[in-house]
């Protein structure tokens, strides 16, 4: 699938949005503000975190769903489940029965997305033992990558540059499936959350994914669900057509947090919740952190198993897939011969690695030397105008926010309420104006109320 740069899943429902601000105030890159009575984000400044979507009371912020009926322009249709969704379901329900409800769905094949952990931990541990950088970060999570490219950029260089276990397994699977001659392939995943489906239309570090789509999982665990309930399977006569299981049982847990350095040697930091990660990397921004290895940075708390698109609890998620991850690893020593087949061994390293990922363009000042400064002498007279309340009354979410948005002639300094009053007190503004700026911001309905 081909990049859209600015394409982002989440959408915003102006007709729904009350202009409560919540999502303002909790973005962490400042991405979103309020205008004409509803929320607005900025393209450029989203980093998929889907954090804003957690706070909105009335769900005026929705996930994009391309649905099911994409699977229908392939021939054959391939589904990429990732452990978390294994965890919707009790420990009681079997791999082997979901894998047979997805097939119900038009499945042809069922495949587990961490198969392609195994060769990620390899290419990780490379890294760790070459020691050319500290810390090593990794690629996993696209909410974390965006975080660094957006408000970390000099962290760029530690990322490495690897494509995630999902898009190894679909490499993995296509060559598989090409090989057995078979036409039309369409790779899709069951997604946790809205970073990865932005990840689909807009990779990071690769000109087009592997994947040809996917399906948000929220709403295909209830189409599964109801195939359970009612043992409405359509059996294929071919059962090969069913992957065999082919991941190890510590992989299992790669998605969850602290399930990428269980293996890994040297001082290895696994952190979850991306107000954690900001606050750690400010820290290490400023003091530095070469004792660190690597670096686990999974946005989402408990991992996936925190993901917004997941239906089920993320604690109990978590522990059935170490429940799951137990029973494999007893079943394995007591069955040596079924141990897990590597689907991803003859896939080489080249064929992993991503391009350099860069800093996203959010120009701040201008590349001029002279027009920067002027810009950097305009941004602290603005600022010395502001009150460093941070009340979100602009509409922005902070007064640093307001004062690059004046520079970047998005905003007004009339904006601020404070300065409104000031202005009025010097006969520079007429109270009618400044309520006619607030109805822009707030909208008229918040005036008539
Ligand atoms: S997804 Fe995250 S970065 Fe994007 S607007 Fe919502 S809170 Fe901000
Ligand atoms: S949280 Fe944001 S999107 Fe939801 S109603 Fe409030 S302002 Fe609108």
């Amino acid at each position: 699938m081909k990049k859209d740069s600015l394409y982002h899943a989440i959408h915003i429902n102006v007709e729904k949005c009350i202009a409560c601000s919540h999502c303002v105030k909790v973005c962490p890159t400042e991405a979103l503000h309020i205008w004409d009575g509803h929320s607005n984000l900025d393209p450029e400044r989203c980093i998929d975190c889907d954090e804003c979507y957690r706070v909105c009371p009335v769900g005026a912020i929705q996930v994009e769903d391309d649905g099911l009926s994409q699977i229908e322009n392939f021939t054959t249709k391939v589904a990429l489940i990732p452990s978390v969704f294994m965890g919707q379901f009790p420990i009681h329900v079997k791999a082997r029965e979901v894998f047979k409800a997805i097939q119900t769905l038009g499945f042809t094949y069922v495949y587990e997305v961490e198969e392609g952990s195994q060769l990620v931990e390899e290419l990780f541990k490379e890294k760790i033992d070459s020691n050319e950088k500290s810390p090593y970060i990794s690629s996993f999570c696209p909410a974390v990558l965006r975080l660094i490219q957006v408000n970390f950029p000099q962290f760029t260089d530690n990322i490495i540059n690897l494509k995630t276990p999902v898009d190894i397994t679909a490499t993995s699977v296509r060559k598989q499936l090409e090989l057995k001659n078979k036409e039309n392939i369409g790779v899709f995943y069951f997604t946790p959350c809205s970073a990865k489906i932005t990840s689909l239309k807009a990779p990071i570090g690769e000109e087009e994914s592997e994947l040809d789509g996917v399906i948000n999982m929220d709403s295909v665990f209830n189409k599964i669900q109801a195939i359970l309930n009612n043992q409405i399977f359509i059996h294929k006569k071919n059962k090969k057509e069913i992957s065999n299981n082919a991941i190890q049982p510590d992989h299992i847990l790669w998605s969850l947090t602290g399930g990428e350095i269980k293996n890994l040697q040297g001082t290895c930091l696994s952190i979850d919740g991306i107000k954690n990660i900001i606050s750690f990397l400010d820290r290490i921004e400023t003091r530095g952190c070469h004792e660190i290895d690597f670096l686990e940075m999974k946005g989402c708390d408990q991992g996936c198993a925190g993901g917004i698109l997941t239906p089920q609890n993320r604690f109990i998620t978590a522990q059935r897939l170490r429940n799951r991850a137990k029973y494999y690893s007893d079943f394995y020593s007591e069955n040596p011969d079924k141990s897990p087949i590597h689907h991803t061994d003859g896939i080489s390293f080249d064929e992993v690695k991503t391009n350099e990922i860069k800093p996203r363009s959010i120009v701040k000042f201008d590349s001029d030397p002279m027009k920067a400064l002027l810009k950097m002498q305009k941004t602290q007279e603005i600022s010395r105008k502001l009150p460093s309340l941070d009340c979100v009354a602009c509409g922005y979410p902070t007064c640093k926010s307001l004062t690059r948005n004046i520079i970047e002639g998005n905003a007004e300094l009339e904006y601020c309420f404070i300065y409104q009053r000031k202005a009025e007190e010097k006969g520079d503004l007429t109270p009618e104006k400044s309520k006619e700026v607030l109805e822009h911001i707030w909208g008229e309905r918040k005036f008539k109320q």
